[in-house]
């Protein structure tokens, strides 16, 4: 089987051509093709010699996934599903708003947490994605975006959000690879990368110390003890204590403000004393909090709450002066919304 190149950096593929008997500098070069300009073939590098490229194609192979469905829906934001190298596939979402070009990422094929609330978690769990397999997303995205005619922002992709299949903390080095490439050889700003995590406490306090400009959100769904354990019952080594402590840190090591995430689920989150105990919780620490009312998927019986209950619970939260933002629903018709990527044809 040949190596695969994305998920190398322009050293390390300088490093290649150097071993190849090139000059160093075509390793900034093949970079380029590979993730400026989005090209799939060693063969379309035409500023490479041919006898290198020959070369290189015998025993490299650029290594992107294939798109075996893509399903767009009114709202300007569309899915990709992708097939992987040993057939696993995986969901990936592009949103266009008028000023940027969004892209969500998948970092595992299903997920191990099994929160009771996301169709991700009810699929189980097959394995981590390689740091190539994720930023081959964010070019399959812009390169679906461009094609469709729908990309503004130059065509592309502006923002990163560590926010779909998977628990990115759980595959933490590839997952930060990842997050380098984008940031370095896609060119995207790391304050325009966002990370979401259940709430993996180590992988927060290692996060703390790569000290990196980009967003931590971190998804609590509850305030309290029992009913965050009864939501993510794959995560309940870690009290919400635990958490508020972790983030703490990451706030004073980064400097950064930490968004928390809070689906609402109708009659089991979402009363005034919820908001109310949320609010006490957070208290003090430099957050803001992100709500996001459940998207349904089929076989899940939660709801989502009515619009009164959702605008009550925002206010009762600024009441208490807590920083609120409500996540715009997009995607919904093409199941390709918060919690709803499962990594198969919609049947
Ligand atoms: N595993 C990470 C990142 C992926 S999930 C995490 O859980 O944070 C991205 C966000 O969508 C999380 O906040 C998650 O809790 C939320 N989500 C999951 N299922 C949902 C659903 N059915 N409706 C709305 N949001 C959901
Ligand atoms: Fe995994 Fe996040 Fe879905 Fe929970 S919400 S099952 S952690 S992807």
């Amino acid at each position: 089987m040949k190596n695969i190149l994305l998920s190398m950096t322009a050293a390390d593929l300088g490093q290649v051509a150097l071993d190849m008997g090139e000059k160093e500098f075509r390793g900034r070069q093949i970079a380029h093709w590979i993730y400026r300009a989005g090209v799939k073939e060693i063969e379309q590098m035409a500023n490479l010699p041919a006898l290198f490229r020959k070369k290189l194609a015998s025993r490299y192979t650029v290594g992107r996934a294939s798109i075996l469905n893509l399903s767009q829906s009114k709202d300007r934001t569309f899915k990709l599903l992708l097939q992987l190298d040993d057939g696993e596939s995986v969901e990936s979402v592009g949103m266009l708003y008028s000023d940027r070009f969004s892209c969500c990422v998948s970092t595992q094929a299903g997920c191990p947490v099994g929160c009771v609330f996301c169709a991700t978690g009810a699929e189980g769990y097959q394995r981590n994605l390689a740091a190539g397999e994720i930023v081959g997303q964010v070019l399959a995205v812009q390169e679906a975006g461009q094609k469709e005619g729908l990309a503004e922002v130059n065509g592309r992709v502006s923002h990163v959000v560590f926010m779909g299949m998977g628990e990115p903390l759980l595959n933490y080095e590839a997952t930060l690879k990842a997050v380098h490439l984008i940031n370095s050889e896609m060119g995207i700003g790391m304050r325009n990368i966002t990370i979401s995590t259940i709430g993996y406490v180590p992988g927060i306090f290692r996060l703390a110390e790569e000290r990196l400009q980009l967003t931590l959100a971190v998804s609590l769904h509850a305030a309290d003890e029992a009913l965050r354990r009864k939501l993510v019952p794959g995560m309940t080594r870690y009290s919400l204590k635990d958490i508020i402590q972790a983030c703490r840190d990451y706030i004073k090591t980064t400097g950064r403000r930490v968004t928390f995430e809070y689906c609402l689920l109708n009659r089991v989150n979402d009363s005034r004393e919820d908001a109310e105990r949320l609010a006490a919780l957070l208290k003090g620490l430099n957050c803001h909090v992100n709500l996001i009312p459940y998207n349904p998927f089929p076989g899940n019986a939660y709801k989502k709450p009515e619009k009164a209950t959702i605008d009550e619970f925002r206010r009762r939260l600024e009441e208490m002066g807590i920083n609120v933002t409500q996540r715009a629903q997009k995607g919904a018709g093409i199941r390709a919304a918060c919690g709803q990527l499962r990594g198969q044809h919609n049947l």
